[in-house]
């Protein structure tokens, strides 16, 4: 029997779907890390991540974008 090829994901780091805004940036919350801006190079979105991530997904176009 062929075995399947599972979709491996990382496992190591974090990833997620970027934002379109920053969602912290008008609320003042002390101690809450600020997002790093990324542009997609698919379709040039600007994408607002967590700085632990590894990777992310454009919320526009969903192109997997590693930072
Ligand atoms: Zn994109």
């Amino acid at each position: 029997m062929a075995e399947e090829k599972m979709e491996r994901k990382p496992e190591e780091g974090k990833t997620g779907v970027g934002k379109e805004k920053d969602d912290g940036a008008g609320a003042e919350v002390a101690g809450r890390s600020r997002l790093l801006i990324y542009t997609c190079f698919n379709d040039g979105a600007g994408n607002y991540v967590d700085p632990s991530w590894m990777s992310f997904t454009c919320w526009r176009c969903g192109n997997l974008t590693y930072v």
